[in-house]
């Protein structure tokens, strides 16, 4: 902290206090001791020192004591040589001078009863622009928008900016995120008040910009409001200034802005603030006070720049911007999540087999990006005709003090439903196989790229507002950009999934569960555990946990797993009664580590389908990116259409492409020397991973005896390949008891 900002505070509460005294002193001598004193039309009396003290402050008699209690809280002056001074001390010089505030503007209201204009708009031209205390009316009124949200927060602002047009530019920013403005004070003369006169804006409590008036004093209104806010609505004890302080802290989102020159007096008033956890923010070279104490985060912050004002003052005070509009042609909504675009409707498609499309979640540094923009690099749908299909890379970087790196899969994730929720869209898959289908009727109606940024800033803005401030997304249409960003999200992915990599499920007690995809699959439950990643590939225990952490009441819950019902096939009782209760009785049990009996349920987004080969007395797998027939006689696209939905189909099961590499991965089935036939692709991408499996079980060239396309299609045509290669699976126990 700084010893200057400290010396100007101490010395402001000095200068205020003794003043106030002089005025009251100056008020005895001109009216009876008994002489009724306070703001109109309110049962708060002086709200900051009925609220903080208990004082009723009803005559002016009464004022005697709040103002011997600010003169004591007055702390020793720093002398030049001394170390630096504790919050402690500023803070209460700062108290001690809204407390005379306070008291100055209840005396202005007994000497000059017609300076404020009584009333909840302002009158500009006859003169009648400062509105003073808010009566309890309106005070009710609005204060009620803080509890319920509707107002985010306000800005007290202080001073003038250089010129109308930096006042308008700023209040403007404020206005689009409904946060109030309250004003006060002047810098020579001249207020933002008559600034936004002047530029033409409407001030009043309708147009939540609210000229208090034209003092520093005057400011004292704003936190009127504010504890009157914490007593009404936060139901919080005349006197208990702790309570007080605390509820304005962390319900009543509000910072100062100090436009021009800040000397003692408002030096003061910004230390007081920092009681309320109010920060202020200034556009001159005032000495900062950055570390965080009081504040949710710095305290005074200097030389920020007028169109950074806003910005910095929401991001510094921890507000959470809502961005309630989402600002696309089309319609938008859970009612259009399970919308399918078939081939008739088709306009373009990015991924499903055609193109890569790509999808990847980074944490970003606050100054790194800038909320809300959204960047197309390569063509876009109007520069396509019908037909045309797109590679796609969608990126998203995102910011917060609250944001944390475990938190990228499950932003990665929401993309799916939100992007389905864009009428005449579909979207499937995720990571790497991503798909996104476009319909005609969506083209017709404007659709662009542009709109799944759109979407997808407004989306997480509300839905994870509390672990970040800022989104910005870049969406790539070249093929070698795409190219680039896939290289780059298949490594986080990696990174991702081995996180789990050295635990196992007997190491926990907690599973979690996944029913994001009820939505399409109404009876599916993930039950995502150590060595069992849902079957998307997306979701790992890690991954769960993070999103049960963000959002406790989402859908990742906590399971205790409880007792092992069977170590062989994996089976829990703490899993099979939460499995009944989220499926609504459709599920009663599961296994974990068994697709021949009982598996876990399938929904259209596994990563893999795995089913069994009875005469080959093994089982095969297939991931979704291959499109051939497969010897089970179905392909990819026709098992998911049989199992995706939600049930648990003995003989199948779908899951990730990760799983195959973990080590419970059908177990009781035998485990992966029970797999005789997978496609070439995938033999390739999890090759290295396999093999070290594979050398743990004995057979380290177990990948080379699995059969593939290359090989057959059929049980009949890899059966004699299986028999050559002396594959494990034909010397095991039969597949089917
Ligand atoms: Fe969750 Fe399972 Fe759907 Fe993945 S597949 S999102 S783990 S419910
Ligand atoms: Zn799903």
């Amino acid at each position: 902290m700084s010893k200057l900002v400290a010396f100007a505070a101490i010395q402001g509460g000095y200068n205020i206090v003794s003043r106030v005294d002089g005025e009251y002193r100056k008020a005895l001598e001109t009216f009876n001791a008994d002489t009724k004193v306070g703001f109109p039309n309110t049962a708060y009396y002086l709200p900051v020192i009925y609220s903080l003290t208990g004082l009723k402050v009803e005559t002016l008699e009464d004022m005697r004591r709040p103002l011997d209690f600010a003169r004591k809280l007055l702390p020793p002056h720093i002398k030049n040589r001394n170390h630096l001074p504790y919050l402690g001390p500023l803070l209460d010089a700062g108290m001690a001078a809204l407390f005379a505030f306070e008291i100055q503007e209840a005396l202005r209201y007994l000497n000059q009863p017609d300076f404020y204009h009584v009333s909840e708009e302002c009158d500009p031209e006859n003169g009648k622009l400062w509105l003073g205390a808010a009566e309890d009316t309106i005070f009710r009124k609005r204060g009620v928008e803080f509890v319920d949200g509707s107002a985010p927060g306000f800005a007290a602002i202080v001073g003038a900016a250089p010129n109308p047009e930096i006042a308008k530019l700023i209040i403007e920013e404020y206005q689009k995120r409904s946060i109030y403005v309250f004003l006060a004070a002047n810098q020579n003369g001249t207020s933002v008040s008559e600034q936004l006169v002047e530029a033409g804006v409407q001030v009043g409590w309708n147009t939540k910009i609210v000229p208090f008036g034209p003092d520093i004093s005057s400011a004292i209104f704003a936190l009127g409001f504010a504890n009157r806010v914490a007593m009404a609505f936060g139901g919080v004890q005349p006197g208990d200034y702790k309570k007080i302080l605390l509820y304005n802290k962390n319900r009543v989102f509000a910072f100062v802005n100090a436009l021009g020159e800040v000397g003692t007096d408002w030096a003061a008033a910004a230390a007081g603030c920092v009681n309320w956890g109010f920060p202020t923010l200034a556009d001159t070279d005032i000495p900062e006070i950055l570390p965080t104490g009081v504040c949710t985060y710095e305290h005074v912050v200097a030389n920020v720049a007028h169109e950074e004002m806003v910005q910095k003052s929401v991001e510094i005070r921890g507000l959470k911007v809502t961005v309630s509009q989402i600002d696309i042609p089309c319609n938008f909504g859970p009612a259009y999540e399970g919308e399918r675009v078939r081939g008739a409707d088709l306009y373009t498609q990015m991924g499903g087999g055609k193109t890569q499309n790509t999808e990847l979640v980074k944490m970003a540094e606050m100054n790194e990006i800038e909320d809300g923009k959204v960047i197309i690099v390569g063509p876009d749908i109007k520069d396509i005709k019908e037909g045309d299909v797109l590679p796609l890379g969608v990126f998203v970087q995102v910011a917060g003090r609250e944001m944390q790196v475990d938190f990228e899969p499950i932003l990665e994730r929401q993309m799916h439903h939100l992007i389905n929720y864009i009428q005449g869209i579909m979207h499937m898959g995720q990571r790497d196989i991503a798909w996104i289908r476009v319909s005609k009727a969506a083209v017709e109606k404007g659709f662009t790229l542009k709109d799944i940024g759109v979407v997808l800033h407004a989306k997480f803005h509300q839905d994870f507002g509390a672990i970040l401030d800022k989104v910005q997304v870049t969406i790539y249409s070249k093929k070698d950009d795409v190219a680039k960003l896939t290289t780059k999200a298949r490594a986080e992915y990696s990174t991702r999934d081995e996180r789990v990599d050295k635990m196992t499920d007997e190491d926990v007690e907690i599973f979690y569960s996944c029913t994001l995809c009820q939505s399409f699959a109404p009876s599916h439950v993930c039950t995502v555990s150590p060595e069992r990643t849902g079957l998307c590939g997306a979701y790992n225990w890690m991954d769960c946990r993070a999103s049960f952490q963000i959002n406790p009441t989402g859908p990742n819950q906590p399971i205790e797993k409880g007792e092992c019902l069977d170590p062989k096939l994996g089976q829990f009782k703490g899993v099979n009664e939460f499995v009944a209760k989220a499926s609504r009785g459709a599920v009663t049990h599961y296994n974990f580590y068994s697709m021949v009996i009982d598996p876990m349920t399938t929904c259209g987004c596994c990563e893999c389908i795995a089913a069994m080969l009875p005469s080959c007395n093994g089982v095969m797998t297939v991931n979704r990116e291959y499109s051939g027939e497969t010897p089970c006689g179905m392909k990819f696209t026709t098992l998911a259409g049989v199992m995706g939905g939600g049930a648990s189909s003995p003989g199948f099961v779908g899951h990730s492409k990760f799983n195959i590499t973990q080590r419970k991965f059908i177990k009781g089935d035998g485990g992966i020397l029970r797999m005789v036939w997978m496609p070439k692709i995938l033999k390739e991408e999890i090759r290295e991973r396999f093999t070290q499996r594979a050398e743990e079980l004995g057979i380290p060239d177990l990948i080379d005896r699995i059969a593939d396309e290359t090989v057959g299609i059929t049980e009949e045509e890899i059966l004699p390949f299986l028999q050559e290669k002396g594959h494990p699976a034909l010397t095991m126990d039969p597949i089917i008891g």
